[in-house]
């Protein structure tokens, strides 16, 4: 199989890269393999891409070894933010061509796959405004040393990121890791392996030196176990689902217990007290749960709503989401694509016949939506109680229970009652309120009034079983640095 070939979407034809990106190249797998990537909303395969296995993960290791010993060592905080404000500025020159395979590969609308991207960029410009500001301390120990701190590179980075934002995660953990000197080699997710290659074009044009960064299209049980357990990695950064998590650190642990930070699920309580401002609770809540098709790891998945509107805020909550617009990812008004798969949409679907068996009311939906594709209809749960497995295990699709609730501390209960603790969300005109109980629940982002604005200058991560570290802002930058001490005696009296 070739290395490149073109691909006609909606919005036009252009060259995407198949091969493994391994010090600046294109290259085949180790083992010869390749696999199909599917269009979600057709179940077409698009195109297929070549597989890195164990011994792929070796060469891109030694790549990323080598680049970090010697040439990315010797390239100045500075050059580093400036090549990673390049890398942004042609992440938004190719916004046309970067959503769309987003759109084709992951089924998202086209719409918001260029915020996306937009995202994206922001976010990679971001580090590399952060590059030359990463800086130690000078410590008054005593008048006989100077005593100071150097916050210096790992080394070799692991990252594995998942399907639902593509390009977004991999700005996430890239931006970071390059301003502060690493080097990387990523795992894409094996749904939507596209557009992560297709950006490393752009890390040539924006003249990061030979394995730098590098790109391994593969499976998680294959390329990504081989990452969290090789020796020659000293970091790995991870989002995905809680299991895996877990794989991922019992892996670390066994080998040569390199760092670990790990972005996991959610199951987010979204509370809405009597007072709050109704159209713009129903609003919040509907983006909340329904934008990106439910596949967000901080999705509002529970819905919490107070005694005395429940009956009125369900009826009105219901008529919102029937009205959101399923269909064609590059339609301009469709708001919600398929799933990004045959295997999450089984596993949705196993979820809501779940729910039907074990008593709770189908309020909208729970049905897929059309003939081909992997379609979901905005799905709402009325007659929920917080034991039921629909209200406790992250569901990953557009699903929504909704609990009734009777007061403040009835809400900080039912919202902490998982095993999660990603994000939350509290609406209420009350400040006294707000404050309380954001303060109350155990969420590593709580939203007042609004949901899932996330900004790459402020960290994002998870309380108990949604976590380790934090990503984002000034904050990611810990996971990617250590700190020396380095004490210089001054003088040459003779020690005792
Ligand atoms: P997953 O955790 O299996 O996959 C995420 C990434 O991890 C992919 O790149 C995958 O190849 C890799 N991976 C899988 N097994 C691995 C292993 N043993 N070692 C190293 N890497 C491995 O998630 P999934 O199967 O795609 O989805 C299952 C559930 O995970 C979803 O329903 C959802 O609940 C959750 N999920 C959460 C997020 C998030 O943003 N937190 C993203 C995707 C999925």
């Amino acid at each position: 199989m070739s290395l490149s070939t073109t691909i006609e979407t909606p919005a036009g034809k252009y060259e995407q890269p198949l091969g493994l990106f391994i010090n600046n190249e294109w290259v085949k797998g180790a083992e010869g393999k390749t696999f199909e990537t599917i269009n979600p909303s057709n179940e077409k395969v698009i195109t297929s891409v070549h597989e890195a296995t164990e011994k792929d993960v070796d060469i891109a290791v030694k790549a990323a070894r080598a680049a970090f010993e010697g040439v990315w060592h010797t390239v100045t905080p500075s050059e580093r933010g400036r090549k990673l404000t390049k890398l942004a500025d042609l992440f938004e020159q190719h916004i046309e061509t970067l959503a769309s395979i987003e759109s084709l590969d992951n089924g998202k609308s086209l719409t918001m796959a260029k915020v996306d991207v937009t995202n994206a960029a922001g976010c990679l410009r971001y580090y590399g405004g952060w590059a030359d500001k990463i800086h130690g301390q000078t410590i008054d120990t005593n008048p006989e040393t100077l005593s100071y701190t150097r916050h210096e590179p790992i080394g070799v980075c692991g990252q594995i990121i998942p399907w639902n934002f593509p390009l977004l995660m991999w700005s996430w953990k890239i931006g970071p890791a390059v301003a502060s000197g690493n080097t990387v080699v990523m795992k894409t997710a094996e749904q939507t392996p596209l557009s992560a290659l297709y950006a490393c074009k752009l890390i040539v044009e924006a003249g990061f030196p030979p394995g730098v960064i590098n790109m391994l299209s593969g499976f998680g049980r294959t390329a990504g176990a081989a990452l969290s357990s090789h020796m020659d990695i000293d970091k790995i950064a991870f989002t995905g689902s809680t299991m895996v998590g877990r794989s991922i650190m019992q892996a670390a642990a066994k080998s040569n217990l390199k760092k670990v930070t790990l972005e996991l699920g959610g199951k987010s309580p979204n509370i809405v007290f009597d007072d709050a401002d109704i159209d713009n609770a129903i609003s919040w809540a509907n983006f909340g749960i329904f934008f990106n098709h439910g596949q967000c790891c901080c999705a509002g998945s529970r819905l919490l709503v107070q005694e005395g509107i429940y009956d009125k805020f369900v009826a009105r909550f219901k008529e919102r989401a029937a009205a959101n617009k399923l269909g064609d990812p590059f339609a301009a008004d469709t708001f919600q694509g398929p799933q990004v798969s045959q295997l999450q949409f089984d596993r949705i679907m196993e979820y809501i016949n779940h729910g039907k068996n074990e008593g709770a009311t189908v309020a909208l939906g729970g049905d897929r939506h059309g003939k081909e594709g992997y379609f979901i209809q905005p799905t709402v749960f009325t007659d929920v109680t917080h034991d039921m497995k629909i209200a406790q295990e992250e569901i990953f699709g557009p699903v929504i229970t909704v609990q009734k609730f009777k007061d403040e501390a009835d809400a900080i209960k039912i919202g902490n009652s998982t095993s999660y603790g990603l994000a939350a969300a509290v609406h209420t005109k009350n400040v006294n309120t707000a404050i309380r109980v954001s303060n109350a629940l155990k969420a590593g982002t709580v939203w007042i009034n609004s949901y899932n604005l996330i900004s790459y200058q402020a960290p994002f991560g998870g309380f108990k079983t949604s976590g380790l570290g934090r990503e984002l802002g000034s904050y990611a930058l810990e996971n990617y640095t250590q700190v020396k001490t380095v004490h210089y005696r001054l003088g040459d009296a003779l020690f005792g």
